[in-house]
């Protein structure tokens, strides 16, 4: 493996700082990048974060933004600032909140990856119609990365099982990180529409955004070896 080619994306989605670096010390850049989500991120904040980047990884920071869009495009520079790798916002934020935060990173010359949620893959179909939406879960993913992908974002992130679809009709360039993956051998958890990290890609995921099965698996670094070993080619 090259330096930091790994496209596995481990969830850090532990209870404390301490829990989190236990997982990070066994690991290296080149094996895995890293996911700081909402609860670390809330418990162990922005230093933690920086600890990551200093360390050498490639961090994911999903905060999921969504706001009006001088907020978003504010906090996305923070985060480019933080120096991470990747940050996602809400692609529900609409176009004005996209376009905003991609012209916050050009003219700061930052190459962080900007990338838009589409539909949470918690939503279905009567969800959406709660909220005022009469598409098919499906049909809104679509229109959200279309809706991204014009207003400058990298990619999305989507269940793996769109990402065929998107794939085609997006292009070959635009990133797509998809969670929702399982390892043949694993359980499902409460994840309902699971895919295993070679299906993943050959749908054409770009990333693979895996927790539990790593994290809460007897011996977490084996386990990632074991996906890097499935996906990777070389
Ligand atoms: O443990 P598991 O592999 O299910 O973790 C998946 C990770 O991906 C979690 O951190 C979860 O918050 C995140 N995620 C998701 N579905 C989305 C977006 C993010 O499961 N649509």
């Amino acid at each position: 493996m090259n330096d930091k080619n790994s496209n596995v994306i481990v969830a850090l989605d532990y209870n404390s700082a301490s829990a989190a670096n236990h997982f990070v010390d066994g690991v290296s850049p080149r094996l895995c990048k890293l996911k700081v989500g909402k609860e670390l991120f809330t418990l162990a904040g922005p230093q933690f974060v920086k600890g990551l980047v200093d360390r050498g990884f490639d961090v994911f920071l999903d905060l999921k933004f969504h706001d009006i869009p001088n907020t978003v495009s504010k906090a996305v520079k923070v985060a480019a600032d933080l120096g991470v790798w990747m940050t996602d916002v809400h692609a529900s934020g609409g176009r004005r909140m996209m376009e905003d935060s991609r012209n916050v990173l050009d003219q700061c010359g930052s190459d962080m990856l900007l990338i838009a949620v589409t539909v949470l893959t918690s939503f279905a179909q009567e969800d959406l119609a709660e909220i005022g939406i009469h598409s098919t879960p499906e049909e809104q993913v679509h229109r959200l990365a279309a809706l991204a992908q014009a207003s400058g974002m990298d990619g999305v992130v989507s269940s793996a099982m769109e990402a065929a679809g998107l794939r085609q009709t997006l292009g070959s360039d635009f990133v797509l990180v998809t969670p929702g993956i399982r390892p043949a051998s694993a359980g499902g958890d409460d994840q309902r529409r699971v895919v295993t990290p070679m299906q993943a890609m050959e749908n054409g995921s770009s990333y693979l955004v895996i927790g539990r099965p790593i994290t809460q698996s007897e011996n977490p670094v084996e386990t990632l070896l074991a996906i890097n070993r499935e996906i990777l080619q070389d």
